[in-house]
């Protein structure tokens, strides 16, 4: 594994006229990772994505490839290759045509060019299909064409852009075991983007999150989950309870927070905080726990205002006495409980750690 990132990106940034659509973006992507852009629609992903490729220029900063920078080189100089959203299948042209099109325009002897499209169908498992055309194939089946056709030429990078959008959520599920797999068995590094949360934490090493041309948090799919660095994150990826809520006191990464009119809670802070800050707590619904006798650990009371069963578990909307509403994921069993009743009295206890106060 080469130590050099894959892809620098120092400072880059993008402007069409007046709009900003990318704002001194800079992280690297390391050789071997599959690292996915994240975040909602007009962000900025397909714009870095297209710079990546060299499809569009920078318009301040530098993107580097295994430490050379690529600024000047078009397209196709660059060891990249993308998979776009639509497929951008030749027509025309059988599975095998179309795998090894781009081989032939790169020069490769025909004896390599048969070698290499067959290892290819065989990889994304089409072999009952090589002398279709894409019309004659399922969206699932012409995904796995567009993929070995990106990977056929053996780029170092494979930029790929909301590839699975097109397919049903089966399929969809299905190619994210089989695009981490390729990942994983070709060592090419993916550069994938999607709006899709589940997606990118089901298959990423690492995610970018971006909002408004700027990148949020860069972390493990764990890391992105359970320690968010800002309001936005929290909320945009998985679900979450935000309470408005003070400092009370600080000591060290833990701080006592006042939620107004409902009590003391003790958080992590994330930054540095000060007594008498503002700031936001974030806790995920399944880090709560209901009880219907007061529990010993500190806990806040109310009333079950809502259920709703959700299949492998449940969302209980509780009332907090004098205070917001917190939604709560149970788990269901099959010995299940039933679901507590509209107004049962309850109390809710968070997990410890679970509670993070958020101050941007
Ligand atoms: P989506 O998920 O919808 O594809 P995205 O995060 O990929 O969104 P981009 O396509 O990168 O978003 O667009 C970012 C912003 O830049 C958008 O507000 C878009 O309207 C704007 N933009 C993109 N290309 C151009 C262009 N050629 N001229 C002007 N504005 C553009």
């Amino acid at each position: 594994m080469d130590m050099t990132p894959a892809v620098s990106l120092n400072s880059v940034s993008k402007h069409f006229g007046d709009f900003v659509a990318l704002e001194e973006v800079s992280f690297e992507i390391a050789d071997n990772e599959f690292f996915t852009l994240l975040g909602p629609s007009g962000c900025g992903k397909t714009t870095l994505l297209r710079m990546i490729a060299g499809f569009d220029s920078t318009t301040s900063g530098a993107i580097s490839l295994y430490g050379e920078e690529i600024g000047s080189l078009p397209p196709h100089k660059r060891p990249i290759n993308t998979v776009f959203q639509n497929y951008a299948l030749f027509p025309h042209m059988t599975v095998s045509e179309n795998i090894g099109f781009a081989l032939q325009l790169l020069g490769w002897k025909r004896s390599e060019i048969a070698d290499r499209v067959q290892n290819m169908i065989e990889m994304v498992r089409l072999e009952e299909f090589a002398a279709r055309t894409p019309s004659q194939l399922s969206g699932g089946q012409q995904q796995r064409v567009a993929l070995a056709r990106a990977m056929a030429p053996r780029p170092k990078v494979l930029l790929l852009d909301e590839p699975l959008s097109a397919l049903d959520l089966k399929l969809r599920q299905e190619m994210r075991s089989e695009l981490k797999t390729l990942q994983r068995e070709t060592g090419i590094t993916f550069t994938f983007v999607t709006h899709d949360q589940e997606e990118a934490l089901s298959m990423s090493d690492r995610i970018a999150v971006m909002s408004a041309g700027k990148v949020q948090q860069i972390g493990t799919p764990r890391e992105i989950y359970e320690a968010p660095s800002n309001r936005f994150v929290a909320d945009f990826i998985g679900e979450t309870n935000l309470l408005e809520a003070t400092a009370v006191s600080v000591e060290g990464s833990t701080l006592t927070c006042a939620l107004p009119g409902v009590g003391d809670w003790t958080a992590l802070s994330v930054g540095a905080v000060t007594a008498g800050q503002k700031g936001t707590l974030s806790i995920r619904p399944e880090h709560l726990r209901l009880t219907r006798t007061k529990p010993k650990a500190s806990s806040l009371a109310g009333k079950v205002l809502d259920t709703i069963y959700i299949g492998t578990d449940s969302q209980v909307t509780i009332e907090l006495e004098q205070g917001p509403t917190v939604r709560v994921r149970q788990q269901n069993s099959q010995s299940g409980k039933d679901p507590l009743p509209v107004g049962t009295a309850v109390h809710v206890a968070v997990e410890r750690d679970a509670a993070r106060f958020l101050t941007d």
